[in-house]
C-alpha cells in the first residue's frame, strides 16, 4: 500500500496509481461487477505483473490504466495527474506520448512493412508536412528500436511474413516510438510458444533494466509473473499484493 503523498509532490509520487477502482459491465438488466475496489500503484522503473484467473478482470484493469475505458468509481493518477476523467483528446495524447500498450494479438497493419508499422503512430500524430520534416529522424529512431528488439533484419517484411515472436517485437518497437515512461502489456506472450515467449520476456526485461521503462504486464502464467519485481493477484475484483522484491 502506498503512503499518502500530496498531489503537488509529483516527483515523489508513484508513476501510476489507481485508487479504489470499481468497474461493472452492464448489458440491459445484466450487470457484471468486475473490479470492486482495486488499489494499485507502480513505482518508476518497476516491472509489475498482474495475475489472476481468466475473467478476473486483468484486461479490464489494464484498459482503465491505459485510459481505453473509464472506471465507474475511483481515481487513476499518472505522474500525480488525474487521468481517469480526461476528455478523449487528452486520453489520445496520453497514449500517444506517455503510455505504450502491447497486446496478446499484435494489431499490426497488414499492408505496412515492419518499419512503416513502427512509424504509423507518428504519421498519425503529426500532419503530413510535420511528419515529412522529421521523416529522417523518425525513420532512424524506428530502425534503432527495431534493432533493440532484435528485428533489424525484417524492416521491409509485411506482418504476414513474420513469426508471432517477430510480430510482438515489432509491436513493442511501435509502442516505444513515442518514448513512453510506461508500457502496459496484456498477455504479451499469450499467443507464443514457451521458448518464443521467453525471448519476448527477455526483451521486456532488458528494456526495463536498460531504459528504466516501467512495465505492467498481465499474465495468467505464474512462471512468467514470478520474474517481475512484484506480482499482484487479482482475486474477486480486488488486488492482493504478493511478495515485494528488494525495491
Ligand atoms: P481477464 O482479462 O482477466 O480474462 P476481462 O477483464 O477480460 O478478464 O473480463 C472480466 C469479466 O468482464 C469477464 O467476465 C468478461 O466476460 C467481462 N467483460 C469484459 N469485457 C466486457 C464487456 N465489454 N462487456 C461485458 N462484459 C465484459
Ligand atoms: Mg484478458
Amino acid at each position: 500500500m502506498q503512503t499518502e503523498t500530496p498531489p503537488s509532490a509529483a516527483v515523489f509520487s508513484p508513476l501510476l496509481a489507481a485508487q479504489n477502482i470499481y468497474k461493472t459491465y452492464r448489458k440491459g438488466a445484466n450487470e457484471v461487477p468486475v473490479l470492486k475496489g482495486v488499489d494499485f500503484a507502480v513505482a518508476r522503473g518497476e516491472l509489475v505483473s498482474i495475475v489472476g484467473q481468466s475473467g478476473s478482470g486483468k484486461s479490464t484493469l489494464l484498459h482503465l490504466l491505459g485510459t481505453l475505458d473509464r472506471p465507474d468509481e475511483g481515481e487513476i493518477y499518472f505522474e500525480g495527474h488525474r487521468i481517469d476523467n480526461l476528455a478523449p483528446a487528452g486520453c489520445d495524447l496520453l497514449r500517444n506520448r506517455h503510455i505504450g500498450m502491447i497486446f496478446q494479438s499484435y494489431h499490426l497493419l497488414p499492408e505496412l512493412s515492419t518499419l512503416e508499422n513502427v512509424l504509423a503512430p507518428l504519421m498519425i500524430r503529426h500532419s503530413t508536412l510535420g511528419y515529412w520534416g522529421k521523416r529522417r529522424e523518425y525513420r532512424q529512431r524506428a530502425a534503432e528500436l527495431l534493432d533493440t528488439v532484435g528485428l533489424s533484419h525484417r524492416l521491409t517484411h509485411k506482418p504476414r511474413e513474420l513469426s508471432g515472436g517477430e510480430m510482438q517485437r515489432a509491436a513493442i518497437a511501435r509502442a516505444l516510438m513515442a518514448k513512453p515512461k510506461l508500457l502496459l502489456a496484456d498477455e504479451p506472450t499469450g499467443n507464443l510458444d514457451r521458448q518464443t515467449g521467453e525471448e519476448i520476456l527477455e526483451v521486456l526485461h532488458q528494456l526495463n533494466a536498460e531504459r528504466s521503462l516501467s512495465i505492467v504486464m498481465v499474465t495468467h502464467d505464474p512462471a512468467i509473473a514470478a520474474r517481475a519485481d512484484r506480482t499482484v493477484h487479482l482475486v474477486e475484483g480486488r488486488v492482493e499484493q504478493g511478495d515485494r522484491a528488494a525495491a
